[in-house]
């Protein structure tokens, strides 16, 4: 049997700011075929998310980087073609880990087998994948909302931000999105149910959002740095919690620009104010995985958690689409569509 043709998109070159179109390239390779224990299979949807950035520079991180000419790396939703692994059969579904590529050959055990009729597949990828549980452990474990305290969540139209106001809201707190551009702001306060969005790119920004922060900021979801962060850092009450989730205004910076260090005035506000910042990584909270799934298929059957998914076709749109998602482009989970949906034909 001929070998099986395998488009992929590897890293050609570190970039140095911004990605650029020279930094990836699309090359087509031979399918091995599974050995024992593995399957192979054909990409249905392809998750592009913010951490892809970090994995595109050399240099210690908490998970290690995409060497150069390697496959560029990314969650998967596949259909399994064929199989030498008893847990999996020809057609299934499943989830992995097997980057930017239209085929892949996967060890069994690195997969998780979907359950099409209890949500669309899809969704594994986004509000019932990585980004919910980062939004879900993020939120409760370290913000830690109450009951009538204000949220702040940045990049509040996006796959976590979305969620975390969201479970905010459900948690009876007062939930006020960061967001770039008025019609993603609509949606946020319109469709998702905030009760106020504030848009980055308008002048007044720090003003707009002290003003709908009238009682300060007892919680502030940190996805994005930068402008957004120095507009926040103000309105924190004392006592604040702040997740540090993502700083994506700084994905991009190759170099720290020169200026007045900030850092003292920082220290004094978490002195002063007894503010708590903590860093997290979504798999620190791998085990809170099924209280997830529980809570979150609970509420998106009752209607309390929407999501919106940006869905883009084909294997060559997918740097330009992650380019895009570093400048706020995407609306909703960004995902790429590989192959047609093999539950919604
Ligand atoms: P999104 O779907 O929210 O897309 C990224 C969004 O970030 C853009 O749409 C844009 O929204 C915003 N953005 C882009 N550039 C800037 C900028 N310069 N300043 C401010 N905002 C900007 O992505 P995700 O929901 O997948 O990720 C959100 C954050 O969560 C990222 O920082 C990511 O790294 C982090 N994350 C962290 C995890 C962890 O384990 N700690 C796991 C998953 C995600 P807009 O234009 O509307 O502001």
């Amino acid at each position: 049997m001929q070998a099986r043709e395998n488009r992929r998109v590897v890293l050609a070159a570190r970039p140095k700011g911004e990605p650029r179109a020279e930094d990836f390239r699309l090359e087509t390779v031979a399918l091995p075929s599974p050995g024992e224990g593995q399957v192979s299979l054909r990409t249905i949807y392809l998750s592009l998310d913010p951490y892809m950035r970090g994995r595109m520079n050399a240099g210690p991180s908490y998970a290690a980087p995409v060497e150069v000419g390697e496959v560029m790396e990314g969650g998967t939703v596949s259909q399994v073609l064929e199989s030498r692994a008893p847990a999996l059969t020809p057609g299934d579904i499943v989830l992995g880990q097997t980057g930017w590529q239209e085929y892949a050959v996967a060890a069994a055990r690195a997969l998780r087998k979907l359950d099409a009729a209890r949500a669309p597949i899809s969704t594994a990828l986004g509000v019932l994948g990585m980004p919910g549980l980062t939004a879900y452990t993020g939120l409760l474990n370290i913000g830690q909302p109450k009951p009538g305290e204000t949220v702040v969540v940045a990049a509040a139209a996006g796959a976590v931000g979305s969620v975390v106001g969201q479970i905010a809201k459900i948690k009876g707190c007062r939930v006020v999105g960061i967001a770039g551009g008025r019609q993603k702001c609509d949606y946020v306060a319109n469709e998702l149910g905030f009760d106020a969005c504030v848009d980055r790119h308008q002048t007044p920004f720090p003003r707009e959002l002290k003003a709908a922060c009238p009682q300060g900021v007892d919680v502030y979801f940190e996805s994005a740095g930068g402008r957004v962060f120095n507009a926040v850092l103000p309105l924190l009450n004392p006592f604040a919690r702040v997740p540090v989730c993502g700083l994506i205004a700084q994905y991009n910076v190759a170099q720290l620009e020169r200026g007045i260090d900030r850092t003292p005035l920082l220290m004094g506000a978490i002195l002063t104010r007894r503010l708590r910042f903590q860093g997290f990584i979504v798999t620190d909270f791998a085990a809170q995985a099924e209280d997830f799934a529980r809570d979150m298929t609970q509420w998106l059957d009752e209607g309390k958690v929407r999501y919106r998914e940006d869905v883009v076709e084909g294997l060559e749109n997918a740097a330009p689409a992650f380019q895009g998602l570093l400048q706020g482009r995407n609306f909703g989970k960004l995902i790429v569509r590989l192959a047609p949906d093999p539950t919604k034909l």
